[in-house]
């Protein structure tokens, strides 16, 4: 699932609670929950391709997607009162573990696999393939959801 849906679950749990640990440990909680729901993104960059192509190509969405989480951030900041550490934290919490993923799939550090194994794990786990087209309207709809529960 994109970071940007991700963040965007870490920032309407920041608005509703009042709790930095709560809202750290319930974002990371959401990243799991949200990408254990078939999403349509997986094949987002083709597996086939050389590896040092793939990581750019996953380097340069994710510098997009870093980019809209911001400007999304800041246009939180500026309609709800939230307090903005505590919602950088959630975004932040939300993240994490594609992040940890990330660092994974590059530097293959093995303190990280059991962690890759469990976001495997929990990824899309009943394997319900949906296309790509479907998946990003789908999280096209549920990021305007989410953006009205906070608004
Ligand atoms: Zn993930």
């Amino acid at each position: 699932m994109f970071l940007t849906v991700h963040s965007a679950v870490g920032m309407a749990i920041a608005s509703r609670i009042d709790d930095p640990v709560a809202v750290f440990v319930l974002a990371v909680a959401s990243h799991y929950i949200l990408d254990s729901i078939p999403h349509g993104d997986d094949n987002l960059v083709d597996k086939s391709l050389p590896e040092l192509i793939r990581r750019r190509k996953l380097t340069r969405i994710f510098m997009v997607e870093v980019v809209l989480v911001l400007v999304l951030g800041f246009f939180i900041l500026t309609k709800v009162p939230i307090n903005p550490v505590y919602m950088w934290l959630a975004v932040l919490g939300a993240m994490l573990p594609d992040i940890l993923w990330g660092v994974h799939s590059v530097v293959k550090w093995r303190w990280l696999e059991p962690h890759n194994r469990f976001h495997n794990l929990v990824h899309n786990p009943l394997k319900i393939i949906i296309s790509l087209r479907k998946g990003l309207i789908l999280q096209a709809i549920a990021l305007v959801l989410i953006i009205s529960f906070i608004l």
